[in-house]
């Protein structure tokens, strides 16, 4: 199992909790640069010097999205802006942006654990990657770019979207590792299948580094099946980031068993969501992330919104570092139909259980005599195979699962929408 710095991936758990505890004194300090966080700080009563032991980590004020919104654009800018060579920030459709900016040192550590994240996952310098995130705003294209590169492979930098070129591109080089959001390698392999190209005899892809959106077993294993990266000897990697984070930052290894996050850098606790105590082994919780090496933004027990398990044990493949093991959704995915919380994810891993469903899918929310109601538009992978019976059984099944009646409706193959970026799984029709 090779590794990209050998000697951090596998450093004993007590040192890199050593490692964990100076650098959050360090970043302490550096935060309370920020006048906004400094005044957070002594709201609590808190300076950065009072942090002495493990247990004053738990006083440290959380961080959250409003946060960077209401600091928008550089409020929390707590290193020196001189210093800064990139920014990003996140599209801003939905309001204002979430920003992120970066030092070259910062550049470099996000660099390094890209590059740990596809050593990890596989990725040699022989392989021909694909890298179609989108270059720009968004952390994904230069994120991936930058750590692909960083391990010496062979990166051709389509960005996103000119599918039909893609294909073409990936037989004329003979592509072996593809990137882009899962909803772009699930519509890769239909429109190849369209073109009659068979991905496992006519393709030579053997890696998928995959992210930008929650993605469960079920889809991976059907990905890994359709661009036929199993069939060649490798696999498809998710990819965990948030821009708030860095960007992406996190993967899984060869033995899929867990996205990896870096200790050295970044400090993970999963919380109790009521109570905001440590959930215990094997719990789920909502993960809280501290950045403890970027120099201009870096930020302090960040309330990711996401829901996970995560394993602190050692891995397989010989890293010492905490994985991901599951992931139940995303705080900001979820949706409220008639007091009941709903993850599309949830959705998604019961849908693709059946073989008979597609990964085209969309959630209808809607109005009904004052009450919500929800449906489920789905197309089929054949028609045969579809009938009322299977419907009423599958209506069923998603009553008991999700604590909400739903109905649904298959639709003909090919008139749901299909992306090549983020998929979007919930249409919204309330007032
Ligand atoms: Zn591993």
């Amino acid at each position: 199992m090779p590794f990209f710095e050998e000697k951090w991936e596998t450093m004993s758990q007590d040192q890199l909790r050593e490692i964990q505890f100076e650098k959050f004194k360090t970043q302490a300090h550096r935060v309370c640069n920020s006048p906004f966080i400094k005044n957070r700080f002594a709201e609590k009563g808190l300076e950065p010097g009072d942090i002495k032991n493990w247990e004053d980590i738990e006083t440290v004020p959380f961080m959250s999205k409003s946060d960077l919104r209401d600091n928008y654009p550089r409020g929390l800018v707590s290193g020196d802006w001189e210093d800064v060579v990139r920014v990003h920030m996140t599209s801003g459709t939905t309001g204002v942006p979430t920003p992120m900016m970066y030092s070259k040192n910062d550049l470099d550590v996000w660099t390094a654990c890209m590059a740990r994240n596809f050593t990890a996952g596989g990725l040699k310098k022989s392989d021909i990657i694909q890298q179609s995130h989108g270059y720009g705003l968004f952390t994904g294209g230069f994120g991936f770019h930058y750590g692909m590169e960083a391990v010496g492979a062979k990166i051709i930098p389509t960005g996103a979207g000119g599918t039909e070129r893609q294909l073409r591109l990936m037989k004329e080089w003979g592509t072996t590792v593809f990137t882009g959001t899962p909803s772009y390698a699930v519509y890769m392999a239909e429109f190849a299948a369209e073109k009659g190209i068979d991905p496992v005899k006519d393709l030579k892809l053997r890696l998928g580094f995959h992210g930008g959106e929650p993605c469960s077993d079920e889809l991976r294993e059907r990905i890994n099946d359709r661009l036929g990266y199993k069939a060649h000897g490798g696999g498809m990697r998710r990819c965990y980031g948030l821009t708030e984070m860095g960007g992406p930052i996190s993967m899984d290894c060869e033995y899929e068993n867990g996205i990896h996050l870096w200790a050295d850098h970044y400090l993970v606790e999963v919380l109790d969501p009521e109570t905001m105590k440590p959930a215990g082994k094997d719990q789920p919780g909502e993960l809280v992330v501290s950045n403890l090496s970027f120099e201009v933004m870096p930020l302090l027990r960040y309330r990711t919104g996401d829901h996970v398990v995560a394993s602190f044990d050692k891995c397989e493949c010989g890293r010492t570092h905490p994985r991901i093991t599951t992931f139940l959704g995303r705080l900001d995915d979820m949706i409220l139909v008639g007091g009941t919380n709903i993850f599309p994810c949830q959705v998604e891993y019961i849908l693709l259980n059946h073989h008979e469903l597609s990964e085209n899918w969309q959630i209808i929310v809607g109005e009904r005599k004052g009450l919500h109601t929800m449906k489920i538009e789905i197309e089929p992978t054949t028609w045969t195979d579809v009938d009322e019976h299977f419907i009423e059984a599958l209506e069923k099944e998603l009553h008991q699962q999700l604590a909400k009646k739903c109905e649904v409706e298959i639709k003909p193959i090919g008139s749901l929408p299909r992306f090549e970026g983020k998929a979007v799984r919930v249409i919204d029709h309330r007032t």
